[in-house]
């Protein structure tokens, strides 16, 4: 057990590697095969200082050349990416190979539209789609193809994300972006209407719980003349939420119906 959690964990922060270098790529025109450079001094790294979260860590978090600060975003979601592969290999097991091999591609991408979603506002179209696509096709992992015809099946992704996309509509985009309605119809999807909804209930919690936070840390911050972003993105929200219900089998709507 402890050997292929290891092995998990080794291959989370690797892609979780992949997943920072794609975020700061994306949409800039630099190709993300090419080889890695310090975004201060352009100097090209060499294998040790891309090393996932130990270089940072040996580095103390600054380039060895130009000494410039280096993203606290490289550790974090390297971490992060390491714990959640972990937590879906333990979940998993790896008697099915094809479905592990499933899940972490669908839970890697969502790392990567919320990564994006944090640093930019936006979540890519491109990225939505393809995670609206797998969770469409996602009872095939299960052996179950006719269930993709189910009327249960067909309606989970858009009746959750209609909420969202009314949001969206009726705010005129200020409370909430088309993105995250383009998300959450993947992830409804994939979940299914019971477990999505679940999923979507504890994204508001987790929202409403950091916003409130965040204003009163805010508040505190302007007395010293320190300001904080307000805007929060609502996409990674989604995503834990999302994850969360998957990985615990947590179905809120057992205790409310
Ligand atoms: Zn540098």
């Amino acid at each position: 057990m402890m050997w292929f959690l290891s092995i998990a964990f080794l291959l989370g922060l690797s892609i979780g590697s992949f997943i920072n270098a794609w975020s700061f790529r994306y949409g800039t025109g630099r190709s993300i095969v090419s080889a890695s450079s310090c975004l201060a001094c352009n100097r090209k790294l060499q294998w040790f200082e891309l090393v996932p979260l130990l270089s940072f860590i040996a580095l103390r978090g600054k380039c060895r050349a130009c000494k410039s600060r280096i993203s606290f975003q490289y550790p974090i979601v390297e971490l992060i990416t390491g714990v959640v592969f972990v937590l879906i290999f333990y979940t998993n097991g790896i008697s099915e190979l094809s479905l592990l091999f499933f899940s972490l591609i669908f839970w890697s991408t969502i790392i990567a539209i919320s990564v994006y979603d944090i640093r930019t506002k936006i979540i890519p179209n491109g990225a939505a789609y393809a995670l609206a696509g797998f969770g469409f096709f996602s009872p095939l992992l299960y052996g179950n193809a006719a269930d993709i015809f189910q009327w249960t099946h067909l309606i989970s992704g858009p009746l959750l994300a209609l909420p969202l996309a009314s949001f969206w509509f009726f705010s005129r985009g200020r409370w909430m972006g088309l993105g995250d309605a383009k998300l959450e119809l993947g992830l409804g999807w994939f979940l299914g209407l019971s477990l999505g909804l679940s999923g979507m209930l504890i994204a508001f919690w987790l929202g409403a719980l950091v916003g409130v936070c965040l204003i009163v840390l805010s508040r505190a911050a302007r007395r010293f003349n320190f300001s904080m972003k307000s805007e929060l993105p609502f996409g990674p929200f989604l995503a834990l939420g999302a994850f969360i219900v998957w990985v615990f089998e947590f179905n809120i709507t057992y205790f409310l119906f």
